[in-house]
């Protein structure tokens, strides 16, 4: 597994940055073999009946990175090129993500490879359930946990949850997150990553001491992440969001797009294409607008050595996972007083919190408010946002340098006193 890893170039991207850090921790060999390396890979055929008669086979995978601080928590992607070595860098993420945020998880990840907008309702529902069946001897509320993420939604976690529960012979909610609400899903589950990533974007601006208000914003990606982080930034910030887009289509306005229009536009037909709320550019174009903060919240990769020079915002929200290549990373950081990077896994760790408040609310039988989890996220949102920026300022180090440090500390802590067995 290690050699089909160290070829995938997500995964690639996820070591280069582990040795960053390891570099910085004086980390050595044998050690960081144990740190980066995952626990189990899962590799598993789906095979299911379409619509038409016909047969379609597709891959899934799931990736658990490590067990040392508890069971291991991750989404779920259902996306065409998905493969191994990616499922297994954002379980890496997945894992520094939630040391920094001090929650009791290892990080995974997986899914399956298949575009689920191909797929009609029934097709999809097959898929998921089968997905779910292959992976019950994997998974488990203390083992493993899922969740939502690109091209998943509540539906397939409700269809994750009735397959695992069918199996049990009862009601096993917390088996996933990310469920609807009805079906023990917790309260602001689905808009976290996106209300996690406002709140952090305006603790950047008042950190650099810059009203937000009147400020502007363009966001890639108009999917759960994009969508309710353009809307916060819109309707609680009072930013003008000046460029969206979505897989298909890149708008801009100068004027301020109407997002809650966009939101809805995209709620019937699928995607922004068609939406007159802006004049369509280059999806590159979109990146190098100049704005105060620029989110990407779409996929891995997308600010690389080509464009990273030329983006011209003042805050970089990483509200995708893996957004920024290690070649642009190191450009970036050259123009350390420009821009100011709220890196991944501290942007986007709103999300999984929330998760985990779901689990624990599942686990107890015992439901929070709205009110006591946007409370409870804020307060761990606010003392990772400060532990970053510290570390970064003591150390003289890049604010990614200095979450990631964090994350693969707490993590090299805990595995060091468990020891290795036997
Ligand atoms: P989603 O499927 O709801 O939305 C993805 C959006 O990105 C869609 O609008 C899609 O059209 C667009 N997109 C896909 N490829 C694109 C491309 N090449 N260029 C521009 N746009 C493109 O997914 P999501 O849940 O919003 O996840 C977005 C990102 O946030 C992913 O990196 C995911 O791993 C990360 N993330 C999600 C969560 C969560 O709770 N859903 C939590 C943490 C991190």
């Amino acid at each position: 597994m290690e050699r089909e890893l160290n070829f995938d170039p997500v995964f690639k991207m996820a070591r280069q940055q582990f040795d960053a850090v390891a570099d910085l921790l004086e980390i050595q060999g044998g050690e960081r073999d144990q740190l980066i390396f995952p626990k189990r890979a899962i590799s598993i055929s789906i095979p299911i009946h379409k619509e038409d008669g016909s047969v379609a086979v597709f891959r899934g995978y799931r990736v658990q990175h490590h067990l040392a601080l508890g069971p291991t928590k991750g989404g779920t992607r259902f996306t065409p090129a998905l493969t191994l070595g990616e499922s297994a860098a954002l379980a890496v993420w997945m894992s520094w993500k939630c040391a920094l945020a001090g929650l009791p998880y290892g990080g995974a990840k997986g899914g399956i490879t298949v575009d689920p907008r191909t797929l009609t309702p029934a097709e999809l529902q097959r898929v998921s359930r089968r997905y779910m069946l292959e992976m019950i001897p994997f998974v488990g509320p203390q083992t493993d946990i899922m969740g939502p993420d690109l091209g998943t939604n509540e539906q397939i976690m409700a269809w994750f949850m009735d397959s695992y529960s069918s199996h049990a012979g009862k009601s096993v909610a917390e088996i996933v997150t990310g469920k609807p609400v009805a079906l023990g899903g917790c309260a602001g589950r689905r808009e976290s990553t996106g209300r996690g990533a406002v709140f952090l974007i305006e603790r950047a601006f008042n950190h650099l001491q810059i009203s937000p208000q009147g400020g502007t914003a363009v966001v890639q990606g108009f999917g759960n992440v994009g969508s309710v982080t353009a809307c916060g930034l819109a309707y609680r910030t009072g930013m003008k969001v000046i460029g969206i887009s979505d897989q298909v289509v890149a708008l801009y306005n100068a004027k301020g797009i109407d997002v809650a229009a966009a939101d809805h536009y995209v709620a019937e037909h699928k995607s922004l294409e068609g939406f007159q709320g802006g004049e369509v550019i280059s999806a590159e174009d979109l990146l190098t607008l100049p704005c105060d903060v620029l989110v990407p919240a779409a996929v891995e990769r997308v600010i690389t050595e080509e464009n990273a020079g030329k983006l011209r915002c003042r805050v970089l929200a990483e509200a995708a996972n893996g957004p920024t290549t290690p070649d642009a990373d190191a450009i970036l950081n050259q123009r350390n007083d420009e821009i100011f990077i709220i890196p991944d896994i501290l942007c986007n760790v709103g999300g999984v919190v929330v998760s985990y408040f779901e689990w624990v609310q599942d686990i107890q039988n015992f439901l929070w408010t709205d009110t006591e989890v946007i409370d409870r996220l804020c307060r761990i949102l606010e003392s990772a946002f400060s532990a970053v920026i510290r570390r970064a300022k003591e150390r003289n180090i890049s604010h990614r340098l200095s979450a990631l440090s964090i994350g693969v500390e707490r993590v090299r802590a805990a595995k060091r006193m468990r020891g290795i067995f036997p």
